[in-house]
C-alpha cells in the first residue's frame, strides 16, 4: 500500500522549532514516527504524541519508509548524511529521504547523486508557512527530485502541509524556496518602512496594519508577524540568522546565474545590521528595530 491514505514509518531527524510540529502531525495522521535530535530532550518531549525516541541518526532510519530531516543549514544536512553513522551507511528501509531544511540547491544534487549510487531517492522539500504552518500541517511544500519518489512521499507531505507541489528535479524544491525567501525579506523591509512612516506621522499602528490587512498592500508577513513588531516582540519563530543563512544561499544563486537582486542586497545590510545589534536569535520581526534606530523613532 502506498496511496495517500496508507500508514508508514518515518525516521525524524531535526527536531526543532518546525520539526517538532511536523513530525507531531505525521504521528496525528497515523504515521509511526521514529525521531532523533542531537538535543535529546527536544526528543523526550514529544513522547506524549505517542512518537519513539531514536538513540541515533541509524536507530531512526534503518526501519523507516521514510527519513525526513529538517536541520538548520546546509553542513548539518550534509553531516546527516555523509558523516560517521549517517544516512548513507544507514539508509532507510523504503530508500527514501526527504530533506525540509532550507539548504543549497548544489549541495542537494550533490548528496541525490551521492545516495543515488546505492538506490536511496533524495527529494529536497523545503517548506513555508512558519512554525504556524506547521502546527496546522498547513505548510506550502515545494519538492524537487525523481517524481516517482514524490508520489511515494505524498502521503507524508499531505500529513504535514496542503499546498504540495512537485516543482522540477533535484534541487529545484531549494531554487523555488530561495524566490520565497527573496519575497518574505522585502516584504518585510517594505513592512518595517511602512510602519516607521506611519508612526513618524502619528499614525495608530495597530489600526494601520488593519486597514493595511483589507487592502491591496495585504500580506502574510504583515498578518503574522505585524502584531509582533507593533508590540516589540521580539520572540522567534523563524531567527535572523535563519534568514540570513537563506539570503546568502540566494545571493550565491544570483551569482552563479548572473542575475543582478538590488532590492535583496539592500535588505540583506539590514538583517546584517539587526545580527551586529546582537538580533541574530530573534525573530524576523526585528528587523523593525534597524528602523527604530535610523528613524530615532524607537518606542517608549
Ligand atoms: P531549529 O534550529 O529550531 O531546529 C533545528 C534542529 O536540528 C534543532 O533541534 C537542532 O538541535 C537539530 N540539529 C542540528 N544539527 C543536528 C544533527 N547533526 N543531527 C540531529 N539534529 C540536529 O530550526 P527551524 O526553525 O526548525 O528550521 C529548520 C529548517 O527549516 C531551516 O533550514 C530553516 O531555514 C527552515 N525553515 C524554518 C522556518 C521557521 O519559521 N522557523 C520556516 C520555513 C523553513
Amino acid at each position: 500500500m502506498s496511496d495517500e491514505t496508507s500508514k508508514g514509518v518515518v525516521g525524524f531527524i531535526g527536531i526543532g522549532t518546525m520539526g517538532r510540529e511536523m513530525a507531531i502531525n505525521l504521528a496525528k495522521a497515523g504515521h509511526r514516527v521514529k525521531a532523533y535530535d542531537v538535543r535529546r530532550e527536544a526528543v523526550d518531549a514529544l513522547a506524549p504524541f505517542g512518537i519513539d525516541a531514536a538513540a541515533s541518526i541509524a536507530d531512526a532510519s534503518t526501519a523507516a519508509d521514510a527519513v525526513v530531516t529538517m536541520l538548520p543549514d546546509t553542513p548539518d544536512v550534509e553531516a546527516v548524511v555523509h558523516g560517521d553513522g549517517g544516512l548513507l551507511a544507514h539508509p532507510p528501509a523504503g530508500r527514501l529521504v526527504i530533506d525540509m531544511s532550507t539548504i543549497a540547491p548544489g549541495a542537494v544534487r550533490r548528496m541525490s547523486a551521492d545516495l543515488a549510487r546505492i538506490g536511496v531517492a533524495f527529494l529536497d522539500a523545503p517548506v513555508s508557512g512558519g512554525p504556524i504552518g506547521a502546527r496546522n500541517a498547513a505548510l506550502s511544500i515545494m519538492a524537487g527530485g525523481d517524481a516517482a519518489a514524490f508520489e511515494k512521499a505524498r502521503r507524508f507531505f499531505s500529513a504535514m502541509g496542503t499546498t504540495i507541489t512537485h516543482v522540477g528535479e533535484s534541487g529545484s524544491g531549494q531554487a523555488v524556496k530561495l524566490c520565497n525567501q527573496l519575497i518574505c525579506g522585502i516584504n518585510l523591509q517594505a513592512i518595517c518602512e511602512a510602519l516607521a512612516l506611519g508612526r513618524a506621522a502619528g499614525v495608530d499602528l495597530p489600526r494601520l496594519r488593519e486597514v493595511l490587512m483589507g487592502g491591496s498592500a495585504a500580506s502574510w508577513m504583515l498578518d503574522k508577524l505585524g502584531p509582533q513588531m507593533i508590540e516589540g516582540d521580539a520572540s522567534a519563530g523563524f531567527r535572523i540568522d535563519l534568514m540570513l543563512k537563506d539570503l546568502r544561499l540566494v545571493a550565491q544563486q544570483a551569482a552563479e546565474t548572473n542575475v543582478p537582486l538590488p532590492a535583496t542586497s539592500l535588505v540583506t545590510t539590514q538583517y546584517l545590521d539587526a545580527r551586529a545589534h546582537g538580533e541574530g536569535s530573534n525573530g524576523n520581526q526585528a528587523l523593525f528595530r534597524v528602523y527604530d534606530r535610523m528613524s530615532g523613532q524607537a518606542p517608549a
